[in-house]
């Protein structure tokens, strides 16, 4: 396997990097230096999205025909690795990753036309109705109704019942769900997957609270209730109660995505704050971190093996055309990612030693609501303890890791 990129290859790198220095202005830079999990607030998200839209990179895995810049493999991952070198912002995934695929391989041609090109220009935001409260992991047991009626606006589905964990409900104009229409047969097949207008009567967003503290702007799980909900019929992608087929495939683009380039920034952020903080040795003996043993043998393993899952991304999407999924893969590259991206908060953590505890004060003060004090420690150990404790969800967002691995052993392995 040839991993070199070619002399055009390398051209198209400059071009990224030049664009990057000069799109990523100082104003962004700053509000990423301050998020606790790579989005910054909508504001600062639009904003960004549309500078990349503007260029025609808003959306790298798009096809052609729907917008989508025409890049190769070796391309998209080029562009992925330089916006995560730069710490460039995570692009919102619900309308660009998520939604979008499922309604240019199962929408109908008035749908593609109605939803995609304001998903492309990021006009329009989306979230996810997939998980209930009792149903997350065991997702075919959903149970929020959708019961078809017939009015003089036509025909259409009243939705009942909620969705949670959703993340960035509060920002969303629309949602698209995964409700019960059926409840004959295989619970798989009862399901219908629904596009809802976030501003019809009926629905109420609810944030919930995480335990990486309140950041201004940076809210990120909400319950979403339905109360005789009103959703056109014409909103219903493919087939009813077929919505399962969908789901599905949605997931796979989820679960995709190169993280190892966004790691070894991670990791390279990581050595930096090592050489600035004191060893574990006694007084003026101490030295620096970095040039500890046992520290720099934990960070030399974190590097091995995002270069193990470097590889791994680079052999996958190698063989991936534009706009399709990478199936059953996506799971392998998900389990691995987050366990890293876990590692490296875990290590930086542990780097920081106590200039983390800033974070126990911002919390209480935004818990008062009193201004946030002035941290005693170096700038960049303020994000810290909110990132360490932010990530403990990817674990368990879009399907649990230990739900990757029944995945990787039945549909990899074959087991
Ligand atoms: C930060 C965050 C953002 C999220 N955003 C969204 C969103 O935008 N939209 C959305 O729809 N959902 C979202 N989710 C929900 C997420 O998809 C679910 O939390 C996830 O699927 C797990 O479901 P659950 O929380 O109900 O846990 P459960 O399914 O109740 O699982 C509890 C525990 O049991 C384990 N377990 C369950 N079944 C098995 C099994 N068969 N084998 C082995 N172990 C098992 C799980 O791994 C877990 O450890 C988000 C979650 C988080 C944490």
């Amino acid at each position: 396997m040839n991993l070199e990129f070619t002399q055009e290859e390398l051209a198209f790198r400059d071009t990224v990097r030049d664009w990057i220095a000069q799109a990523y202005d100082a104003d962004l830079r700053a509000q990423m230096a301050r998020s606790k999990n790579g989005y910054l607030d909508k504001a600062g998200q639009v904003r960004w999205q549309k500078k990349l839209f503007e260029r025609g990179w808003a959306a790298p895995n798009w096809p052609e025909e729907y917008g989508g810049p025409g890049w190769t493999p070796s391309q998209r991952y080029i562009f992925q690795a330089e916006t995560a070198a730069a710490g460039c912002p995570t692009v919102s995934p619900m309308g660009l990753k998520m939604v979008a695929p499922v309604i240019m391989k199962y929408g109908t041609p008035e749908q593609k036309a109605r939803f995609l090109p304001p998903i492309l220009r990021s006009d329009v935001w989306w979230c996810q109705g997939y998980s209930e409260p009792n149903s997350g992991s065991d997702l075919a047991s959903l149970q929020l109704r959708a019961t078809p009626g017939h009015d003089e606006q036509g025909a259409h589905y009243l939705l009942n019942g909620s969705k949670i964990w959703t993340t960035h409900a509060q920002f969303a104009d629309w949602i698209f769900c995964l409700v019960r229409t059926s409840k004959d047969g295989a619970r798989q097949e009862g399901i219908s997957f629904v596009l809802v207008d976030m501003r019809t009567p009926g629905i109420t967003v609810s944030a919930l609270p995480t335990l990486d503290g309140p950041v201004e702007g940076q809210q990120e799980v909400n319950q979403v209730f339905f109360d005789n909900v009103r959703v056109p019929v014409e909103n219903r992608i493919g087939d009813e109660n077929k919505g399962w087929t969908y789901a599905k495939y949605l997931l796979e683009f989820e679960r995709g995505g190169s993280s190892a380039p966004g790691l070894h920034q991670a990791l390279a952020k990581l050595a930096k704050i090592a050489a600035d903080q004191p060893g574990n040795g006694d007084g003026p003996e101490a030295g620096r971190l970095l040039d500890d043993p046992d520290f720099r043998r934990r960070l030399a393993t974190l590097r091995l093996r995002v270069t193990a899952l470097e590889a791994t991304e680079l052999r996958i999407f190698s063989n991936v055309s534009s706009g399709t999924s990478i199936g059953a893969a996506s799971s392998m590259l998900k389990l691995t990612a987050t366990e890293l991206q876990q590692a490296v908060s875990e290590l930086t953590l542990d780097a920081v030693g106590p200039a983390a505890l800033a974070f126990v004060a911002d919390s209480w003060a935004g818990l008062q609501g009193r201004p946030v004090p002035e941290h005693p420690g170096p700038d960049y150990a303020a994000v810290v303890a909110p990132r360490y404790f932010n990530y403990r969800k990817a674990s368990i967002y879009g399907g649990s890791n230990e739900v990757q691995r029944n995945i990787i052993a039945k549909l990899v392995l074959g087991l």
